[in-house]
């Protein structure tokens, strides 16, 4: 049974995002194993703890990889995301109050992955991180909200805070960045560039809304923004997580503009940029979790998904079972493929009727 701050969820489909990558290749810091990694799904209740009382078994959740504790410096001054024991508690591989629920057969514990580990049959999660979902919505979209949609929003709308007319570009164009692309669309950009490696990839943005693209394999990413938005953009999404895109994403600002860095570059790694450039008021700035209190904004983008204004499910281009996840990172590391999707339940999924991913 959960805690009694617990949800015991029965997943049945989970993103594979990059940041799982990361943690299994050591970038994130060594002494982070045995672990249970996956931190964007969705799932099926199937019990609840004595204190929760905003699910029940049967209901439909979506997960939420940061379960703000409320009471933090950070929590108090209204930065939820940066929440100092949530913080904590995911570099200890723990849920909140030290509570461990994974453990092998014969003993000894297994790591948790910021509060959700859902690449497996079930899991255990902090109350604040099981998310209420319309039965209506498919759970197969639905797992990819709570970390690439509130991301990729995010680091637009909260972060970069878009507005009108402006000029945005996106760097990496994979399953977080394709939804930087939407939102910077959403938000009334007027120029919307994607820059990405691979030609698949923009097209998928192009159709998101890009007004234009940048392949970076053939064509140097700053000069071709600067050739599109003379004099630079206002804002550059950096979503790849490597000194030299965050350098581009600085240096294709015009004065006055804004890089956010989505992307996470391995631990140790050091980024220069030309520090005259700040004479010109740039500013260079982090983005995590979208920048805002996701369990409390994923409803309202959950909606947005529903009545079309925003692509979920258009980013998934590989469909896997849990025997699948070691080829889905290899195709991460390798820059291929866009999202994808761990599906554990595939009528529970709800694909049918042709609403399914083309994967
Ligand atoms: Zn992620
Ligand atoms: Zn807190």
């Amino acid at each position: 049974m959960p805690g009694a701050d617990e949800v015991l969820v029965r997943v049945v489909a989970a993103g594979i995002c990059h940041t799982d990558v990361h943690l299994a290749d050591g970038n994130l810091g060594q002494g982070r194993w045995p672990i249970v990694l996956g931190h964007e799904g969705a799932g099926i209740v199937e019990a609840v703890g004595g204190n929760v009382h905003h699910v029940s078994p049967g209901d439909h959740v979506a997960f939420c990889f940061v379960a703000p504790c409320g009471t933090c410096p950070a929590c108090r001054r209204g930065r939820p995301n940066l929440c100092e024991t949530a913080s904590a508690n995911a570099w200890a591989g723990v849920l909140p109050g030290g509570a461990r629920r994974l453990h092998f057969p014969g003993g000894g514990d297994v790591q948790h992955f910021n509060g959700v580990s859902c690449f497996a049959e079930r899991c255990v999660v902090p109350s604040a991180s099981a998310v209420p979902l319309p039965r209506s919505f498919p759970l197969w979209q639905a797992a990819l909200i709570g970390c690439g949609v509130v991301t990729g929003v995010g680091a637009v709308r909260n972060a970069a805070q878009v507005r009108i007319g402006d000029s945005v570009c996106v760097i990496g164009c994979g399953g977080v960045g394709l939804q930087a692309v939407s939102a910077a669309r959403l938000a009334g950009a007027a120029t919307v560039v994607a820059v990405d490696r691979d030609a698949g990839k923009l097209a998928l943005a192009t159709s998101r809304g890009a007004t234009h693209t940048i392949d970076a394999s053939t064509e140097d990413a700053v000069a071709g923004v600067l050739f599109v938005v003379a004099g630079g953009v206002d804002h550059a999404i950096e979503v790849v997580g490597a000194p030299e895109t965050i350098r581009q994403a600085f240096a294709m600002l015009r004065p006055g503009g804004t890089a956010i860095v989505v992307g996470i570059a391995p631990q140790g790694v050091d980024v220069a940029i030309p520090a005259l450039d700040f004479l010109s008021e740039k500013t260079l700035r982090g983005c995590y979790y979208g920048t805002m209190n996701a369990a409390q904004e994923m409803p309202a983008l959950i909606s947005m998904a529903a009545d079309g204004r925003l692509d979920v499910g258009g980013v998934v281009s590989h469909i896997v079972g849990l025997d699948g996840i070691n080829d889905a990172f290899d195709r991460l590391r390798r820059g291929e493929g866009v999202r994808s999707l761990l599906v554990l339940d595939h009528e529970a999924a709800g694909y049918e009727n042709g609403k399914g991913p083309a994967a």
